[in-house]
């Protein structure tokens, strides 16, 4: 009968959801862990990143201006930076 094979069908859909719904979770949970190591990366880069300019403690904004004619040297892991003034006069 139709009616009987069709309601099987909805039985093996729902089925194929509950997988896909666990998997799901899984990858959530992966996706956490990842999201997690990349944002301590992320936090140690910006904690070592200067602030300032190295020489005249001009604070560095971060605007795209800044981003361009600022320097940045790494010199012994340490990060040197240096404003659009102070890096010019060297
Ligand atoms: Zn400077």
């Amino acid at each position: 009968m139709k009616k009987k094979s069709s309601s099987k069908k909805l039985a093996s859909k729902k089925h194929k959801k509950e997988i896909k719904r666990k998997s799901k979770r899984k990858e959530s949970k992966l996706y956490k862990e990842e999201a997690k190591r990349k944002l301590g990366a992320v936090e140690r880069a910006i904690s070592l990143f200067p602030k300032s300019c190295n020489i005249c403690k001009s604070i560095f904004t971060g605007d795209d201006h800044s981003l361009d004619a600022w320097n940045l040297k790494v010199i012994n892991d340490s990060m040197i930076l240096t404003c659009e003034k102070c890096g010019n006069d060297n």
